[in-house]
């Protein structure tokens, strides 16, 4: 069925358990390219041969520059309005929490408090022997920037052969599971594991809402669908909720 920013908002003040499962398409109204969409990053390449273990460890020159490239993406680019909005919902107590595949770190600077970063975060810098951290200007430094114990600098996010972080998933678990509205903003749902909590969701009798550009594998499981930019969608869906509460 077509969502409308009204119908959401009617979901919204009649839910009791409400979560939000971002995606890149959330942050294009930002900047920041997705990685599937026509203009997105991974236009013609092959992400196991960018953003995987084997690419770090076997092509770390092509590895390294691909995410300083994805770091000074990063530089100078804000949050748009959608992202304080998701925060002002928690304060309110009407949304329960943020599942997010996201590594740009904008909802939780956008004041999002219990969020799920399920990718991890791009300029949480680390060594991937030791494990210890650095600044971000370190991985700017060399080609192929090093710990001093040897190991080569990464960024903080969960690449292609890892698994996802444990504190993250637990809590995506725990507030899926209790959900009854589940809404996801600008997510392809092609990546899993990450993609199997919208139909979690619906398996546990939530209302499913989608607002994609694109088709999504699960579109035909939502009860709610949406073509709209996430970030109009979310400013719309606001207004609406401002003249019912
Ligand atoms: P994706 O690139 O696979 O899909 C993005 C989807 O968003 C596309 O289907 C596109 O049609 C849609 N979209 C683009 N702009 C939109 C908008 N304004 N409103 C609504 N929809 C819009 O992204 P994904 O599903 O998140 O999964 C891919 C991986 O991308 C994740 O692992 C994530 O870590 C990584 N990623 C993150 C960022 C970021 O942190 N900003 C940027 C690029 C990629």
């Amino acid at each position: 069925m077509s969502g409308t920013p009204k119908k959401l908002a009617e979901l919204i003040s009649a839910a009791e358990k409400f979560v939000v499962f971002t995606g890149a398409g959330m942050s294009t109204e930002s900047g920041l390219a997705d990685f599937r969409s026509s203009e997105g990053l991974w236009r013609g390449k092959d992400p196991r041969k960018t953003a995987s273990r084997e690419a770090m460890k076997e092509n770390t020159e092509d590895f390294c520059d691909f995410y300083r490239w994805r770091l000074e993406q990063l530089r100078g680019v804000v949050p748009h309005q959608g992202y304080r909005i998701l925060a002002e919902w928690e304060e309110k107590g009407l949304l329960k929490g943020v599942i997010t595949q996201n590594v740009d770190g904008f909802h939780k600077a956008s004041g999002s408090i219990r969020t799920a970063e399920l990718h991890g975060r791009l300029n949480a810098l680390r060594c991937d022997s030791c494990g210890k951290n650095h600044e971000v200007s370190d991985f700017f430094a060399q080609k192929v920037p090093r710990c001093s114990c040897g190991g080569i600098l990464r960024p903080g996010v969960v690449l292609f052969g890892e698994s996802l972080p444990r504190e993250a998933f637990e809590l995506a678990e725990r507030i899926t599971a209790a959900c009854d509205l589940f809404l996801v903003l600008g997510s392809s749902l092609e990546v899993s594991p990450a993609n199997m909590f919208p139909l979690l969701a619906r398996q546990n009798g939530a209302c499913l809402f989608i607002v994609n550009r694109e088709n999504t594998p699960y579109d035909d499981r939502a009860d709610y669908l949406s073509r709209e930019k996430a970030g109009v969608f979310l400013r719309e869906t606001d207004e609406a909720l401002g003249n019912i509460l």
